[in-house]
């Protein structure tokens, strides 16, 4: 297993989380014996969406000894009402969840206490200005949750969210399916297959702009959906029509700016540990460069994908790097600190490119990198 830092809290997480999207039809057996083996894997970031009771029995019984192995990101505003799952903003319920969440556990403190599921600009006016954030920042100061973060599918919700300064991580949708999608307040229209017939390849700017965003600001972006629910990996249901493997969307995932850490969804312990295999995979095995380049839809072109296929310069520059500092500054509008002082610390600067052109031939999105590494001298000074 990798380990990564989670943005600005700090804290070590293994690079493949586990999700407990599934964990609700299983018995609690089953998914103590599923956590018990994502924990033998090196697993230590672990999502608690779940309102069902069990579900939170579940994680209760696998911690119980050994707390401190375990990085939980549960949710607060995630209801089990009249045998329902609720998403709700009613502090009544909202703080009977909380005390059901952490009895359960049998924890006196989460980790993550991540406000759960908001994608609309209503609500995120709501939840910020109004009492669910206040409780979230009294539980903080009581100790019952260690960092604020908030889930989302919606990029602009989400910028503003890190702009709050409230929260340090945040869970957010990432796949490069979604990653073309314009922001939506509504889930379903977003990630509906018309949507895909509008859109224009590449990256969209605001999905761009939050990660550049996180990175830059130490927000820790927990990855959700890396397989799109599946259709990614079958070329019959992916909107590229072409089929990605486990490890390539993985991959992808870990290479957007600001990620930590990619919470799998599992139904047995075979899916899991094909997740967890991600980190013994090769670089081939790993490569998604090819598929998206030319993919029969939606190709991605002159777009750095920071995939490192124009290696070696002949200059010796990092060329993925400084594209991604670049585009870290591009995306904000500005050169953050945190960024200046990554590329300050890269050994060749983009100064010294010879305009060889050597690096275009390898780039499969046929990225312009000459004229790439000029604005980043025009950005950087050298
Ligand atoms: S310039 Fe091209 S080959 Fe190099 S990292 Fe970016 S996308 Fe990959
Ligand atoms: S064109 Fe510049 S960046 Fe590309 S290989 Fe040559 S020196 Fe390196």
């Amino acid at each position: 297993m990798n380990y990564r830092t989670l943005g600005r809290t700090g804290l070590t997480v293994s690079e493949i989380g586990l999700g407990s999207e599934y964990f609700a039809k299983q018995t609690v057996e089953a998914g103590v014996a599923l956590v018990n083996a994502a924990t033998g894997a090196g697993v230590n970031y672990f999502d608690l969406f779940n309102p069902e009771p069990h579900v939170r029995d579940v994680f209760g019984i696998a911690m119980q000894g050994r707390r401190g192995e375990f990085i939980m990101q549960a949710h607060l505003c995630s209801a089990w009402i009249d045998g329902q799952y609720k998403r709700t903003r009613d502090m009544d319920q909202v703080k009977a969840a909380f005390t059901d969440l952490m009895t359960r556990l049998k924890t006196d403190y989460i980790d993550v206490g991540m406000v759960h599921y908001v994608d609309e600009q209503k609500d995120f006016d709501q939840v910020f200005g109004g009492p669910v954030i206040e409780f979230a920042k009294e539980q903080k100061a009581a100790g019952h949750i260690r960092h604020i973060g908030m889930s989302t599918h919606n990029p602009r919700v989400a910028i503003q969210a890190v702009k709050s300064g409230l929260i340090d991580v945040i869970m957010f949708s990432i796949n490069p399916a979604y990653d073309i999608l314009p922001p939506n307040e509504d889930i379903n229209v977003m990630f509906d297959k018309a949507s895909y017939e509008t859109v224009l390849a590449n990256i969209d700017p605001e999905r761009q702009e939050l990660y550049s965003l996180c990175e830059s600001q130490g927000v820790a972006i927990t990855v959700m959906k890396p397989y799109g629910g599946g259709s990614l990996l079958s070329a019959e249901a992916s909107p590229f029509g072409a089929a990605m493997s486990v490890a390539q969307c993985l991959h992808y995932c870990l290479t957007r700016p600001g990620v930590a850490t990619v919470l799998a969804g599992a139904v047995n312990k075979e899916e899991l540990m094909e997740a967890v295999a991600y980190c013994d995979a090769s670089d081939a095995e790993k490569d998604y460069a090819k598929l998206l380049s030319s993919c029969p839809a939606h190709p991605f072109t002159d777009k750095c994908m920071y995939c490192g296929h124009c290696a070696p310069c002949t200059a010796g520059i990092d060329i993925a790097s400084v594209n991604k500092f670049a585009d870290l500054c591009q995306a904000q509008r500005m050169v953050p600190e945190t960024v200046r002082e990554h590329y300050n610390v890269l050994s060749v600067k983009a100064s010294a490119c010879v305009k060889c052109g050597q690096c275009e031939t390898r780039c499969p999105f046929g990225v312009k990198i000459v004229e790439h590494m000029q604005k980043a001298v025009d950005i950087f000074g050298e």
